[in-house]
């Protein structure tokens, strides 16, 4: 009997466990997806220590995604306007190369842009640093985690002096209350929510606390539901310590001994009593007190946040405010309490690990400090000063660069920046000026490949083995079940060639994805997220681990030796899932956590009379960010068909929408025309749209349309979450 491949689902960052197993088995059934193919059949893994077999529908769907529009060779073009020619791998080697000699030469290297994506495995984030950052010297590197994630990656380094989620999976199990904020679990992380959920149902001691401006699925299980206006999120956390520090329900002894600033901290709460912020928030004041009683006492409370949160222009404060609450209340580093961020992408948190921002390396390390530079530079073996000492272009940023003219070369790997970024008509006016695209990617057709000169096709999800590290920093090694298709290559494949070809042969010397990673968990030694003690065979032979996980000794470097064989050295004990910071000493100078001090700021467009209601967006269970793979599975793309408008029946109403009918939604950059949902879920003044349609799935109706940029000022991520609209019936298109 054919033993299963292990490997994970290539969607979200809950990181679930897959088993694959091949097509056709003598004697039995087997199943083809609608254009013939045979499918590998897919289920969970039981031994997964994240998902415990578990799957949602996108995971036990993806076998129909993997033959489907597929990019089978590298194509070019010269303009835009022209039909794609395919061409061999040589040839597109050679034009990508010459081109960027050439903006090296004319340019600069700063000229040069990468935008990449949690869908990358670690290796293929890792080569992609080293490419850009150590050989080419441009910091240019930044990938669809912005977009997501980098409000959690700022907020966590500034309050615990590293990036990383101190929490784990077990602790929805363990813990007497969940906050969930701008989270809308239930759809968009459901194996995480199920793990909740089981325990919340089965003791009515927990209790689970959601806000959201929406009753969602997620909402509608909580004990509490606290539909606070969008963009006041800040007052709600102000006041809810207001609150707790009004009762003296903190925990004075960790404040004292573990955190610092906290007078600083108290100085700005005192301005948030209940009644303002209520008032503020647009709930009741039984609420937001039986919010904060619930806080208060609770031995363990876990926050859990996405999207909602960091999507903000003051994404970063949020987050710090929401760390602040755990400081004040003793609620970290024990099991069942912390602040738990959900990654959206699978490998969001391998691309944090291995360096995959504008502004930092390889091990949790940062561009700025020159420490940092130098060990990285030494095990790149490039000269000193080989790393430029500044933040590279942000994502937005590389828009603006191409608009300005200042880009000579944008190369976009694994996703889709023509339907996810915000001010998308702006943003597709940027990508037209650009001189030279290189589109990457395992599917075409693509939004973003209608602005490439350059296809490259990539292997995906089971044509390449690879390690992914999920939301609760459980690492997992990804092995491939089937060859790539066509000729298309592994990402970081791709990128060592352009690099050898550039001249950098010993750098990019490696000759497996097992080999690159060795050399990446070297970089991560005596860091938080230390790897030291894993290599693709250990993950082989362990299953998933979660980090750190060190070697066992200094005089262990590596568990692979010259010869590519597993050292005989004693392996590392197994670990359990554990927390970070159980010690109660931060990753700072001192060992104490930082409490924030922010004030509430608001949206950055709040409504006003021309535009009168907040448009908010967000994500449906069946569907996977643009679509690329989900439109593309008759199940998937079944369960939501079309895009839609959550409008309040009193909204629906005063405009004059009926139930069936359709509206055009403007914005002070867009608009889009769309059916109506007419639904008491979403609050009046407040509508809402899915983000996954873009112009090949659902023209005229794309929500980043009306989107805008405004970003936080410290994350630099934008405020995808919310922007001001107005709405006017139309007939039915
Ligand atoms: Fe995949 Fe996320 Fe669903 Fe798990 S919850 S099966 S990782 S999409």
């Amino acid at each position: 009997m054919t033993a299963p491949v292990k490997t994970l689902c290539p969607y979200c960052g809950v990181g679930c466990g897959l088993e694959v197993l091949p097509p056709a088995l003598p004697g039995k059934t087997t199943s083809r997806d609608d254009q013939g193919n045979l499918l590998w059949r897919v289920r969970g893994d039981r031994d997964h220590p994240s998902s415990k077999g578990q799957v949602c529908v996108k995971g036990a769907t993806i076998a129909s995604s993997l033959d489907k529009d597929r990019l089978l060779h590298p194509m070019m073009r010269d303009r835009l306007d022209e039909p794609f020619r395919q061409v061999s791998w040589e040839e597109a080697l050679e034009r990508i190369v010459t081109q960027i000699k050439t903006v090296q030469l004319t340019q600069g290297p700063e000229a040069i842009c990468m935008y990449g994506s949690g869908q990358f495995q670690t290796e293929d984030y890792y080569t992609a640093q080293k490419l850009l950052k150590g050989c080419i010297g441009t910091n240019n590197f930044d990938a669809n985690s912005r977009l997501c994630m980098s409000s959690a990656v700022a907020g966590y380094i500034q309050s615990f002096g590293s990036d990383g989620p101190p929490t784990c999976y077990d602790d929805l199990e363990q813990t007497d209350c969940a906050f969930l904020i701008g989270t809308n679990t239930a759809e968009c992380h459901p194996i995480v929510f199920n793990r909740l959920r089981k325990h919340h149902k089965g003791n009515r001691k927990v209790k689970m606390i959601v806000v959201d401006p929406r009753r969602t699925p997620t909402a509608a299980a909580a004990d509490l539901h606290l539909a606070i206006r969008p963009g006041t999120d800040m007052h709600l956390l102000n006041g809810i310590a207001h609150l707790l520090m009004r009762w003296g329900m903190y925990d004075g002894l960790f404040v004292d001994e573990c955190t610092q600033g906290f007078p600083e901290y108290s100085a700005v709460i005192e301005h948030y009593p209940p009644e303002l912020v209520a008032r503020e928030c647009g709930i009741r004041l039984d609420e937001l007190e039986q919010a904060a009683r619930y806080w208060g006492k609770s031995e363990r409370v876990l926050s859990l946040w996405s999207m909602g949160v960091n999507q903000s222009s003051e994404g970063t404060a949020k987050v710090r405010t929401i760390i602040n609450l755990h400081l004040m209340t003793g609620n970290i580093g024990k099991p069942g309490a912390g602040p738990f961020s959900l990654t959206g992408q699978p490998n969001a948190m391998g691309g944090r690990e291995a360096g995959g921002l504008a502004h930092i390396l390889p091990g949790y390390r940062l561009v700025k400090n020159p420490e940092h530079r130098s060990a990285v530079e030494q095990v790149w073996q490039v000269p000193p000063g080989s790393i430029a000492d500044q933040p590279g272009l942000s994502a937005w940023e590389m828009i603006e660069g191409l608009e300005q003219g200042q880009v000579g070369l944008f190369w976009v790997a694994a996703t889709n920046p023509a339907v996810s970024m915000p001010d998308l008509e702006r943003t597709k006016a940027a990508l037209l000026k650009s001189p030279f695209t290189i589109c990457q990617d395992a599917y075409y057709p693509t939004e973003t490949a209608a602005y490439a000169h350059v296809l490259l096709p990539a292997a995906q999800f089971g044509e390449k083995t690879g390690t992914m590290t999920n939301s609760e920093r459980v690492v997992t090694l990804c092995q491939a079940f089937r060859p790539p298709v066509g000729e298309a290559r592994a990402d970081w494949e791709i990128f060592a060639e352009v690099g050898r070809r550039l001249g950098f042969t010993s750098q990019f010397a490696a000759q497996s994805a097992a080999e690159v990673y060795d050399e990446f968990v070297s970089l991560t030694r005596d860091r938080l997220c230390d790897m030291t003690g894993l290599s693709h065979g250990r993950l082989a032979e362990l299953g998933p681990v979660q980090w750190p996980f060190p070697a066992p000794s200094a005089a262990v470097p590596s568990l692979r030796d010259e010869t590519g064989e597993e050292s005989p050295s004693s392996p590392p004990e197994v670990r359990q899932p554990r927390r970070l910071y159980e010690s109660l000493e931060f990753a700072t100078p001192d060992k104490r956590a930082r409490f924030a001090a922010f004030h509430a700021k608001g949206l950055a467009e709040p409504p006003n009379p021309d535009y009168p209601f907040v448009l908010t967006t967000g994500r449906l269970y069946g569907h996977w960010h643009t679509q690329s793979r989900t439109g593309r599975i008759p199940k998937t793309a079944e369960m939501h068909p079309k895009p839609f408008l959550e409008v309040h029946p009193k909204d629906a109403e005063k405009i004059g929408l009926s139930p069936e009918g359709w509206v055009e939604v403007i914005s002070p950059r867009g608009r889009a025309r769309l059916a109506v949902k007419v639904t008491p879920a979403i609050a009046p003044g407040t509508v809402f749209m899915p983000m996954h349609w873009g112009f090949l799935w659902a023209d005229g109706a794309e929500v980043n349309a009306l989107t805008h940029p405004e970003a936080c000022p410290i994350s630099l991520e934008p405020e995808l979450k919310a922007c001001a609209v107005r709405l006017v019936a139309i007939a039915p298109q």
